[in-house]
C-alpha cells in the first residue's frame, strides 16, 4: 500500500518513519516533508506545501495513495478531509466541523460547558460585546487567549486586570489576525499538565501511551512559551488511576458528546489537562492531531503497525484493535534555531547527523532542508528532535542528550533538563 503523510515537521518525520517500517507499506509520499524525510528508506518528499488542499487531492489521484495521514492542524481546521472524502480517498483525521475544537476555543469552551467536561471558567467576548467589568471581576493572574489558530502563541498570561484588558485589546485590533477576533478570558488553574492522546473512530476510543511536554523555552519551565521544547513518554502524572479518571471525565464525554452533537470525530484528538491538586482533569485545549514533540517519542515506542491502527479507525472498528507498546520510557529532546521562538535564523549547517547516526537512539527532522551544495541546514525554529529510549525517564534522557550533544549548528539551543519532573518522581519510587 502507497500512504501519504501531509506535513513537514518532526511529528511528520516521526509517523512516515513509522508507516515506513509496516511490511504492507510500499512507499510513503511526504508532503512537502524536510530533509530527514527525504532521506528515510521508502519514504518520498513531494513538494507540495500543506495547505494546497486541491493539490494534495489531485497527489492522492495521480500517485492512487491508499491511505493519508494529515499531520498539522492549518489543513484539518480547512477541511482537507472533507475534500478527500467527497472524492473516495481514505484520508485520517477530523472533518472541518470536528476540527473546531482546535480551531476555536470559543467552540470549545461551549462544548466543555454544555457536556460537563470539567475545564477552567471562562468567558468569551468579541470587540462588540467585550465586557471589562467582567475582567475586574477575576482573580489575578488572568489567561488571555485569542480564540483561533495562533501558531502556539495566542495564550497570554498576565498577573493584573490593566494588562488582561490591553491584552484583550490587542488581540482584538489584530496581533494575531482573525484568530483574535474573539477573546476567551479564562480562570488561572495550578497544577501540573499532561498530554493525553487517543484515537477515534467516531465511536469507539484508542487510548494511547501517555505523554508530557515542555512547553516553555528555558531550564525549569521558565522564559518564553514554544510549539514544545521536549516531550517524553509515559508520563508518570498519568497514574493507572488518573488515566482512568481522564478517560472517563474528559475523553469519553468529549467523543459521546460530538456524536450526540451531529458531528462524530475520527483521527487523533489530543487533550491538553491541567490535573488539579485535588485530582480533577481539566481541560486546557484540545488539539485535533498528534502532538508535536510528543509524536516522537510515542512513535519509538509503538510497536504496533500505525497504517493499521489507522484503517481500523477508518473502518470503526477500534474496540476490535489493541496497541502494543515497548515497555521502555522514550524522551525527546528539541534543538532549536537561535532566536527561537521569536525571529530564527536560517541556512545554518548541520553538523553531527552522521555521527548522532551511529549511536542509538534516533533523531527526527522539523525545520532542515537540503541546501544547493547539498548540506542539511536549519530551516526553521525547531531543528531536531533527538529521542533516546531506556529502562526509565532517566536512561531515556541520558540516551537523548548523548545523541543530542553530537549534533552543532550556529545558534543551537535547547534545554538541559526535559523529563526533570518524570526523574524526580523516579527518584522518589
Ligand atoms: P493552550 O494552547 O490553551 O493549551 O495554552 C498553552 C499553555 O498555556 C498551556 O500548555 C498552559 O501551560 C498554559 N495555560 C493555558 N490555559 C491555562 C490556564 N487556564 N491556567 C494556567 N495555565 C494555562
Amino acid at each position: 500500500m502507497k500512504v501519504l503523510v501531509v506535513g513537514s515537521g518532526g511529528r511528520e518525520h516521526a509517523l512516515a518513519w513509522k508507516c515506513a517500517q509496516s511490511a504492507r507499506v510500499t512507499e510513503v509520499l511526504v508532503a512537502p516533508g524536510n530533509a530527514g524525510t527525504a532521506q528515510e528508506p521508502k519514504v518520498r518528499n513531494v513538494d507540495i506545501l500543506a495547505d494546497d488542499i486541491s493539490g494534495l487531492v489531485r497527489l492522492a489521484q495521480t500517485e492512487e495513495v491508499d491511505l493519508t495521514i494529515i499531520g498539522p492542524e492549518g489543513p484539518l481546521v480547512m477541511g482537507i478531509v472533507d475534500a478527500f472524502k467527497q472524492r473516495g480517498l481514505a484520508c485520517f483525521g477530523p472533518g472541518r466541523k470536528q476540527a473546531q475544537l482546535e480551531g476555536s476555543k470559543a467552540f470549545t469552551k461551549d462544548f466543555l460547558q454544555r457536556h460537563g467536561i470539567p475545564t477552567a471558567k471562562s468567558a468569551t467576548f468579541t470587540r462588540d460585546n467585550f465586557d471589562p467589568s467582567y475582567v475586574q471581576k477575576q482573580k489575578t493572574p488572568i489567561v488571555v487567549k485569542a480564540s483561533g489558530l495562533a501558531a502556539g502563541k495566542g495564550v497570554i498570561i498576565v498577573d493584573s486586570v490593566a494588562e488582561a484588558i490591553a491584552t484583550a485589546r490587542a488581540m482584538f485590533d489584530g496581533q494575531f489576525g482573525d484568530a483574535g477576533s474573539e477573546v476567551v478570558i479564562e480562570e488561572f488553574l495550578e497544577g501540573e499538565e499532561a498530554s493525553f492522546i487517543v484515537m477515534a473512530d467516531g465511536k469507539n476510543i484508542l487510548p494511547f501511551a501517555s505523554s508530557q511536554d515542555h512547553k516553555r523555552r528555558d531550564d525549569g519551565d521558565h522564559g518564553p512559551n514554544t510549539g514544545g521544547m521536549g516531550a517524553y513518554s509515559p508520563a508518570p502524572v498519568v497514574t493507572p488511576a488518573m488515566h482512568a479518571r481522564i478517560m472517563k471525565q474528559v475523553i469519553e464525554p468529549t467523543i459521546r458528546g460530538l456524536e450526540k452533537d451531529g458531528m462524530p470525530y475520527t483521527g487523533f484528538l489530543y487533550a491538553g489537562i491541567m490535573v488539579a491538586p485535588d485530582g480533577t482533569p481539566n481541560v486546557l485545549e484540545f488539539n485535533c492531531r498528534f502532538g508535536d514533540p510528543e509524536t516522537q517519542p510515542i512513535m519509538m515506542r509503538l510497536e504496533s503497525d500505525l497504517t493499521e491502527l489507522v484503517e481500523a479507525a477508518l473502518e470503526g472498528r477500534l474496540d476490535r484493535v489493541k496497541a502494543k507498546w515497548d515497555s521502555r520510557a522514550a524522551l525527546g529532546i528539541v534543538l532549536a534555531a537561535g532566536g527561537y521562538p521569536d525571529s530564527v535564523r536560517r541556512g545554518d549547517v548541520i553538523e553531527g547527523l552522521d555521527a548522532a547516526a551511529k549511536l542509538p537512539g534516533k533523531v527526527f527532522h522539523a525545520g532542515t532542508k537540503v541546501d544547493e551544495e547539498g548540506r542539511i541546514v536549519t530551516n526553521g525554529g525547531r531543528v531536531l528532535c533527538a529521542v533516546g529510549l531506556g529502562a526509565t525517564v532517566r536512561e531515556a534522557q541520558r540516551e537523548a542528550y548523548t545523541l543530542a550533544d553530537e549534533i552543532h549548528w550556529l545558534g543551537i539551543q535547547y534545554r538541559r533538563d526535559i523529563g526533570y519532573r518524570a526523574v524526580e518522581r523516579e527518584r522518589g519510587r
